[in-house]
């Protein structure tokens, strides 16, 4: 399970709304605990795919390490990323199943014309390989 808060929900959206009808990406920096983990800040990231960023990202990996490094002056860890399908369902693609790493949530926000949001999590099973739906909890702000 991912613990999020609305705001956190909110602020994946506007930024799905605003790169629409590109893809847009990011970094989810919280704390593990257990199976759990804790959504505690959403840091924007770039994508460096320019060919087809209608439907690719390519995370910035500078903004991966910067949010590295806030995570460790705050005593909070990466714990997924997410990533905007303009116009596709909130389920992952093939190519995002390829490069997932099993430790990450991977939160897909679907952007249907520009507005209507849906989000959903996954994670990928270590042994098959394959993505799971991971729940999404919505905590009070
Ligand atoms: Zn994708």
């Amino acid at each position: 399970m991912i613990i999020l808060r609305q705001s956190h929900i909110d602020a994946i959206f506007e930024h799905g709304r605003e790169g629409h009808p590109d893809e847009v990406c990011g970094i989810i920096l919280g704390r593990f605990s257990g199976d759990d983990r804790e959504a505690i800040e959403i840091v924007r990231a770039g994508n460096l795919n320019n060919d087809r960023s209608h439907d690719r990202y390519e995370l910035d990996p500078k903004d991966l390490i910067a949010a590295e490094r806030k995570g460790r002056e705050n005593g909070w860890e990466v714990i997924g990323l997410y990533h905007s399908h303009p116009d596709h369902p909130d389920a992952p693609s093939e190519f995002d199943r390829e490069r997932a790493w099993p430790v990450y949530s991977y939160l897909i926000v679907s952007v249907m014309k520009g507005e209507d949001c849906t989000i959903r999590s996954w994670q990928k099973d270590e042994e098959t390989e394959q993505f799971i739906e991971e729940k999404i909890n919505i905590a009070g702000d």
